[in-house]
This record gives structure tokens, C-alpha cells and sequence, in this order.
């Protein structure tokens, strides 16, 4: 079976093409590097350097392929608030294009990468799927907006597909290559912040005053190889006409000063860092209801806090 992992230069989506092709896919990737990696793209992948904006550049990526698992967007909240128009064209669009561009090469089955972000701030604790969807920025619009696209599809189309909303993904995939890190410019992830703190850039805490028993917020991190776990169950799931949502996370909150616990005791060093005011547009809680996809997929996450952090910490190394 060959898949097109779009975003398979990135993070998460290298380390999909890496475990995936040790378990006999055959992979093509389309990234247009714009914050992926050429050198993350292992020999023996077809690679099209190409953008989802490129309807030819998407049909080439798409030849001989069966399944896409779709990986590749813009992906900072931050960055969303600023400029929603990019995030609109390159998520919603893009994956509009991409969507056609399966439909005229016969390609029926789809993993979308989804997002946390579409809830917004819960009523309720923890997130079930069926949740209200109510997102706090343009960057959680955009992955409902596609989520819907992509549900519209399954029932015009007759296309098969499910969308994993993921909540805090973290860790890495050691390989014969080495680390698959996280690199991202500017970071803003908490966990590779934390390990890069030091007496000169202390790592910000954004906020001590939320409603939450430290005061700081609370966040359902997930190692990145138990997510690319769910994808490939996901992918072995699909049925036509169908698409389904799944929350991927570890369905346990850990807050930030925990997660700085975790971080000190996998470098032996106090984590310097200091208090700022709250960041707009972060909910107090977010913590991932997972009995869906553990009773339908029969997935279940195996690697906690300490191992996200210290697999975060050899990636850098
Ligand atoms: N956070 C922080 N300092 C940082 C980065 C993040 O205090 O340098 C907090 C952030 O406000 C949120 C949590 O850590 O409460 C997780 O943030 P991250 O950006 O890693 O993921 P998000 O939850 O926004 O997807």
C-alpha cells in the first residue's frame, strides 16, 4: 500500500514516514519545507518538494498512491491571530485542493491531522468528540472548518475518512538517522522551551492565576510515536462513505509547573523560569476524553510525561 504523507518533512509527519516504512508502506511525501525539513526525508521515499497550493505539484505526489494521511498546514496559534487569511488559504484551501486532486486520481481514503483547537474553551472535562465545537482562534477554525470539508466529502464523494484531533504532542523517535526533533522557528511549544531554559532566557510561564489547583494551565500531552500509533490505525479503519473523529491524547492533565517537575528530574537541574501574564487565546484546562478511539480503534497510549521529556531532551543532544 503506497501513502502520501503531506507534511512529511515536519515533526510529527517525519516520524510517520520513519515508523510506517518499518512496517512495509511504501511512502510518498509532498512538503513545500516552508517549516519542514529536506534532510528529515529518509532515501528510498519519493519525495515532491511542493506546496498544496500546486494543483500539478499535488497530482504528481498523488500518482500510484491509495491513501494520504495529511499532515501539512500552518499549525502556530499565535501566528493565526496575526494573519488568519494565511491560515485560511493554506489550511482550507490547500486541503480543498488536495481533496480534488484525490477525487480526479481516484484516491478514496483520508487521515486528517485535527486539532484540540476546535473545541475552544470546554463546558465539560474531559473532551468527549462530540463536544461543542467552539474554536478561540483562526488556526482551530480552520481545522473544524476542514473537518466539516472533509465530512461533506465522505457523504458527496463517498470518500473514506477520520480525523484525529490531536491535543499536546510531544517526545521523539529515536532512528537509525537519529533524533526526529522538534524544529520549529520560533518555538513555542512548552516542552522544548522548558529543556532550553536557562539563568539568560528563563521559560515563560503564561499565567499563575488560572482556575487550576497550581494556578498554572493544564494540557493532555501525547508521545508522538503512540499518535503515529493511532494513525496507522486509523488508516486501517477507513470505511467508504464514512468519516469519523477521534481525540487523541493521553487522557491525563498535566499542568505547566508539572510539566517543569518532569523536565528538572529528567536533566537533574532546577528549570529556571518566570512568571507572565497569560497568553491570549490559551483555555485553563484541556484534558482529551480518549474511550473512542481506544474501544474503536483499540489504540492506547504506553509512554507518560517522563518519556515525552526525556525522549525531548536526547532529541536536542
Ligand atoms: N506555555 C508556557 N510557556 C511557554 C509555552 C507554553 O507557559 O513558553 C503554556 C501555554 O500557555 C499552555 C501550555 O504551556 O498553557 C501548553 O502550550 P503549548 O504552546 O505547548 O501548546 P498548546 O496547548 O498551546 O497547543
Amino acid at each position: 500500500m503506497r501513502v502520501l504523507v503531506t507534511g512529511g518533512a515536519g515533526y510529527i509527519g517525519s516520524t510517520a514516514v520513519e515508523i510506517m516504512r518499518h512496517q512495509g508502506f511504501e511512502i510518498s511525501v509532498l512538503d513545500d519545507c516552508s517549516t519542514g525539513h529536506a534532510d528529515s526525508v529518509p532515501s528510498g521515499v519519493r519525495f515532491i518538494q511542493g506546496s498544496l497550493l500546486n494543483e500539478k505539484e499535488i497530482a504528481e505526489a498523488l500518482m500510484g498512491v491509495d491513501a494520504v494521511i495529511h499532515f501539512a498546514g500552518k499549525s502556530l496559534v499565535g501566528e493565526s491571530v496575526e494573519k488568519p487569511d494565511l491560515y485560511q488559504r493554506v489550511n482550507v484551501g490547500g486541503t480543498r485542493n488536495l481533496l480534488d486532486g484525490m477525487h480526479t486520481a481516484g484516491v478514496k481514503k483520508i487521515v486528517f491531522s485535527s486539532s484540540a483547537a476546535t473545541y475552544g474553551e470546554p463546558a465539560v472535562i474531559p473532551i468527549k468528540e462530540n463536544a461543542q465545537t467552539s474554536p478561540t482562534n483562526p488556526y482551530g477554525a480552520t481545522k473544524l472548518e476542514i473537518d466539516h470539508m472533509i465530512h461533506a466529502e465522505s457523504e458527496i464523494r463517498n470518500i473514506a475518512a477520520v480525523s484525529l484531533r490531536y491535543f499536546n504532542v510531544a517526545g521523539a523517535l529515536n532512528c537509525d538517522r537519529g533524533w526526529l526533533s522538534e524544529r520549529h522557528n520560533p518555538e513555542t511549544h512548552l516542552i522544548p522551551n522548558v529543556l532550553r531554559s536557562s539563568g539568560e532566557t528563563p521559560v515563560r510561564i503564561f499565567g499563575g492565576d488560572w482556575p487550576t489547583p497550581d494556578g498554572t494551565c493544564i494540557r493532555d500531552y501525547v508521545h508522538v510515536i503512540d499518535l503515529i500509533d493511532a494513525h496507522i490505525k486509523a488508516l486501517n479503519s477507513l470505511e467508504l462513505g464514512v468519516h469519523e473523529i477521534y481525540n487523541l491524547g493521553s487522557g491525563d492533565g498535566y499542568s505547566v509547573r508539572q510539566v517543569i517537575a518532569a523536565a528538572a528530574r529528567a536533566k537533574g537541574q532546577e528549570i529556571p523560569t518566570i512568571d507572565s501574564p497569560r497568553r491570549t487565546g490559551d483555555p485553563a484546562v484541556l484534558i482529551a476524553d480518549i474511550s473512542k478511539a481506544k474501544s474503536i480503534l483499540g489504540w492506547s497510549p504506553s509512554r507518560g510525561i517522563d518519556e515525552m521529556v526525556s525522549d525531548t531532551l536526547a532529541s536536542f543532544n
